[in-house]
């Protein structure tokens, strides 16, 4: 049903001008595969450029160091032949970006989502790269010499999806690649110290004050807790620094699942859901129309009343738990 990374450089051969998208809320992944990506197409002599749908987030602008990446406005008027989207699901990922294909599929898509379907021309998503840049990169490997930047971009969405190499997608692969990329100049240290290294004292109290929400049940199995968009405020915080929050309590001894559920300031609601080992958490998040993977998902919910979909969201969590552990003891 997918397509191969012989088809997408065939198809990079015929093109000229490139639009590169990646997702909302962007993550580690999304931000080195777009920056990466665009990064190669330039080294191969393309005219490109690079879009995320998320203007002013603080986290892209301090990753995106060479300010590669562009917000929907500033490319309304730019003309592309081949349009590329990177770590994205599905086509409502890419957000406002949307309005720059204007109705068409993009031409090409690369991804690694389980819950991906293929809504490009050419479709590339294999679950087994732990991350989207390791797509990127072996594009990059075919077309381009890596250099230091280069390198770095790409180490940057391997370090961030697989949790600076601790999660079960962490395979020998991701290893090579990393050594490559080290090798060809980039720099580890820079790269955590920009993501993990990067807490202001208003997250830390956002924190504080999500964890006295945290509820334990399924045998201390699930974790959930919530931040209301007055918690997000009160603590003098922005959406933007809501994505740490996951790790606080995945990190909880037992804890296989762990949901947390963000209230925006325009009234919807976010839901993150990671597991350790068992639960295949984006069946949990198909249910709420969201995707990703078995150990990392998520769906938002517009307008939807935090309290039910808390209760629904972790009925359907606490039925897959005893489902998971009921076969297995
Ligand atoms: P997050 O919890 O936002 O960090 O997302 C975890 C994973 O779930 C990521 O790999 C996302 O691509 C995926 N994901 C998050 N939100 C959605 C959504 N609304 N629809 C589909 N997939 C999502
Ligand atoms: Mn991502
Ligand atoms: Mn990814």
């Amino acid at each position: 049903m997918f397509d191969t990374l012989d088809q997408v450089i065939d198809r990079i051969g015929e093109g000229k001008r490139f639009l590169v998208i990646g997702h909302i809320r962007p993550d580690g992944d999304d931000i080195s595969s777009v920056a990466s990506l665009v990064m190669i197409l330039r080294k191969a002599g393309k005219t490109a450029e690079g879009c995320i749908a998320d203007a002013g987030s603080p986290f892209l602008e301090r990753l995106d160091r060479n300010g590669i990446i562009k917000d929907v406005d500033a490319l309304h008027d730019y003309a592309y032949d081949t349009a590329i989207t990177v770590d994205a699901s599905e086509l409502v990922r890419i957000g406002d970006a949307a309005e720059l294909l204007e109705g068409r599929p993009p031409d090409i898509t690369l991804d690694h989502h389980k819950s991906n379907l293929g809504f490009g021309k050419i479709n590339v998503c294999d679950p087994a790269y732990a991350a989207t840049a390791m797509i990127v990169y072996e594009l990059g490997e075919r077309l381009v010499d890596f250099d230091p930047d280069l390198a770095e971009m790409l180490l940057l969405g391997i370090a961030t999806d697989t949790g600076f190499f601790r999660y079960a997608s962490v395979d020998e692969r991701v290893f090579a690649y990393a050594a490559r990329l080290v090798r060809e100049g980039a720099n580890m240290g820079r790269i955590t110290e920009a993501v993990l290294e990067h807490r202001t004292l208003n997250e830390i109290r956002l924190t504080t004050a999500m964890l006295d929400t945290l509820r334990l049940s399924a045998d201390g199995r699930l974790a959930t807790a919530y931040v209301t968009a007055e918690m997000i405020e009160g603590a003098g915080c922005t959406d933007d620094d809501t994505s740490g929050l996951i790790g606080e309590i995945r990190s909880i001894a037992g804890v296989e699942v762990a949901i947390m559920f963000i209230e925006s300031s325009e009234g919807s609601v976010h839901v993150s859901l990671r597991s350790k080992q068992t639960v295949d958490v984006s069946e949990i998040a198909l249910q709420f129309n969201g995707g990703g993977h078995a150990r990392a998902a998520g769906c938002s919910c517009a307008g939807g009343k935090l309290g039910n979909l808390m209760k629904e969201v972790t009925a359907v969590a606490q039925n897959a738990i005893g489902a998971a552990f009921a076969t297995r003891s």
